[in-house]
């Protein structure tokens, strides 16, 4: 997509200051020889080339790091003078707004020279936008990164209006970014029959994961006392789902007239000989793909963990995934909803690497960092999938039962606790 190529663009024409000239950046980098001058331009045609391939340019000169503003440039202070007059220069913060300012480096005899600390998207400091993603995709919201900032002595984070605006941005890149996967996923199938997972009538879209994960957590909550009832309730759904008229399964859906199922309505209705589904099923495809996954949802384990309503995290399937970034999806906006929806859609087809590409549509550069950061955890993800396939021998399985009962149960419970589903970021 062309998106890059535009913000990149639109930052260069709108920071037209002479402090973001090309001059400064070659202070900054040194070992400019040892830097592939044409990588951008190989990036800006392999996005051309690959236009619906969700590449992600890196840009090797985006490189953040947390510093204590006070000891650095105090100490910079003391070693630098102005290259204008030769005075002694310091610097100072100001247009402060969020993670981002500017560095006023300021000189007795010259005018002050304003740096940014971070690129710009329009009028917004990129850092924000980042931020707000990358604390939504860890499970908070506005007052973990208004905690974040304040126990490690950051300034004050946005108010709520303004975080409200980046969300509402984000959501519609998000959205953006999702309907391009989604449509890849349907175009890969159509190639190989290996990828079958999303995409049109039937298929697994982010809509209908939002769906089944309010519905996979209301199974849950409604029946926190009993793991057998919140077995069946969880499988209702997978069945209700899997429902055609020729093949109608709601045996495990909630009888009566009073069922949220209308196929059990209307056997209480008696009305089943008009009864005409008005739902697609899931296609055959989808039903095969998340049977694992319900598999692995509703084992005893799990459910064990959830008697008494708290929520496991294991980053292992897509609901889960979902589960991190909206733990109380229930209580969460449906704007909140739709964007965890959308990004785990995306993270379980595309991997890690679909995050860089939602950053990317928010006119967020990736440096190198954020790359290996992904590259590695699709790496370690594929390895894990293929461990555990090993593993799914009965022997094996019983194995795990018996380590999982043991201590590890409860490290991982409290590990859970502490960092999983169960952080609430409203305490
Ligand atoms: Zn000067
Ligand atoms: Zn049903």
């Amino acid at each position: 997509m062309g998106n890059n190529k535009i913000n990149r663009f639109t930052r260069n024409t709108t920071n037209s200051r002479k402090d973001r000239s090309r001059k400064r950046k070659h202070i900054f980098y040194r070992k400019s020889g040892e830097r592939n001058s044409s990588n951008n331009n190989t990036s800006a045609k392999k996005i051309k080339q690959h236009d619906e391939d969700l590449n992600v340019p890196q840009d090797d000169h985006t490189v953040y790091r947390l510093l204590n503003f006070i000891t650095v440039f105090t100490a910079i202070s003391n070693l630098v003078k102005c290259k204008k007059c030769n005075c002694d220069v310091n610097f100072q913060i100001c247009s402060e707004r969020g993670l981002g300012f500017k560095i006023a480096v300021m000189c007795n005899e010259c005018q002050p020279t304003y740096i940014n600390s971070s690129p710009f998207i329009g009028h917004t400091y990129e850092i924000n936008r980042r931020f707000i993603y990358v604390m939504r995709i860890l499970g908070l919201g506005l007052e973990g990164c208004k905690k974040f900032c304040g126990l490690m002595d950051m300034p004050a984070f946005l108010v709520q209006k303004t975080y409200d605006i980046i969300v509402k941005n984000m959501s519609a890149c998000v959205n953006t970014v999702a309907k391009k996967v989604f449509v890849k996923a349907a175009k890969e199938e159509k190639k190989t029959i290996k990828r079958k997972i999303l995409g049109g009538k039937g298929k697994l879209t982010g809509k209908l994961i939002d769906k089944l994960t309010v519905y996979y957590g209301l199974a849950i909550r409604r029946n926190c006392e009993s793991i057998e009832k919140m077995r069946n309730a969880i499988w209702a759904t997978f069945y209700h789902y899997s429902s055609t008229d020729q093949n109608p399964q709601h045996d495990h859906c909630l009888s009566g007239e009073e069922s949220w199922c209308k196929w059990q309505k209307a056997v209480a209705n008696n009305e089943l000989n008009s009864f005409k589904h008005t739902y697609d099923s899931l296609s055959n495809d989808v039903l095969q793909a998340i049977r694992p996954i319900y598999d692995d949802l509703s084992k005893d384990a799990l459910l064990d963990r959830c008697i008494g309503g708290f929520n496991q995290n294991n980053n292992e399937s897509y609901n889960q995934l979902i589960w991190i970034i909206t733990r109380k999806t229930l209580a969460s906006s449906s704007t909140m909803v739709t964007i965890a929806a959308n990004i785990s859609a995306c993270v379980f087809n595309e991997g890690c690497s679909a995050h860089l590409a939602m950053l990317n549509s928010m006119g967020i550069t990736l440096g190198q960092n954020a790359h290996n950061y992904c590259r590695q955890a699709d790496e370690k993800r594929i390895t894990e999938a293929e461990r555990r396939a090993q593993l799914a021998t009965r022997e094996a399985r019983i194995l795990r039962r018996q380590q999982q009962s043991s201590t590890l149960d409860v490290a991982e419970a409290a590990e859970d606790l502490l960092y999983g589903p169960g952080i609430d970021d409203s305490v």
